[in-house]
């Protein structure tokens, strides 16, 4: 509650002091939602302010998950919030992107963490982003599974963006090596979100993506080899 308002306050001095609202204005502090989980905001972690934005069209029809890899699993808050400082330069720095690339990561302690948020366009998965959130559960998944508090709140978290309107209520719930050549979201959480509910298998690789009809021929034309990105 009390996070409520002193948010609405900075927003209302913000705007009596005649602030310009800016593209990243609406990506995360304006959006103040209660969770039946813990929920660390972006500037609770103390994340950086993107470079861009671009707003996702919701409701969304898939879900994405993914592992970090690295940086390893995190079981406190303060090792969490580390964790998507660390990945957040990793992108920035290292990848050259505009902010981190997951719209949401979760941590082995139960807490889920804000990263570009539910309306704004992820960068976790190429070619995809823009029909997908994308959840990263941070650690490295491919042996072993994440603890159960991870994988309730990562249901969780999913369930809230169905309840709030920016995932779509018939979604399909993918790990990322459907669609990219990798092995995230590692074998053993792989496994596991197969019997989730909504787990599709389909797509089952990259060149299904060419024939699904939810992503936009622009997108199809850059998989061709025809365009790029560059607009
Ligand atoms: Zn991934």
């Amino acid at each position: 509650m009390f996070l409520v308002l002193l948010i609405s306050l900075v927003n209302f001095v913000g705007d009596i002091m005649g602030h310009p609202t800016t593209v990243t204005d609406t990506s995360s502090e304006n959006e103040v939602h209660t969770y039946n989980f813990p929920f660390v905001t972006r500037s609770e972690w103390h994340a950086r302010k993107p470079k861009m934005t671009l707003p996702l069209h919701t409701p969304v029809p898939y879900v994405v998950i993914h592992h970090s890899y690295t940086p390893p699993a995190c079981r406190s808050i303060e090792e969490c919030e580390n964790a998507m400082r660390v990945m957040q330069s990793m992108h920035m720095d290292g990848r050259g992107w505009w902010d981190i690339g997951y719209n949401f990561a979760v941590g082995s302690e139960g807490s889920a963490y804000e990263g570009r948020g539910w309306s704004t366009l992820g960068a976790h998965a190429l070619h995809f982003n823009s029909v997908s959130i994308g959840i990263c559960l941070i650690g490295d998944w491919r042996n072993e599974l994440p603890p159960e508090d991870q994988l309730k709140t990562a249901k969780a978290l999913i369930a809230a963006g169905v309840d709030l309107g920016y995932i779509s209520p018939t979604y399909k719930l993918l790990g990322h090596r459907q669609v990219r050549d990798t092995e995230c979201p590692g074998d053993a959480l792989y496994k596991e979100i197969q019997g989730w509910a909504h787990y599709s298998p389909y797509p089952g690789s990259a060149t299904d993506l060419l024939n699904l009809p939810e992503i936009p021929e622009k997108v199809k034309d850059v998989m061709r080899g025809n365009s790029t990105y560059d607009d």
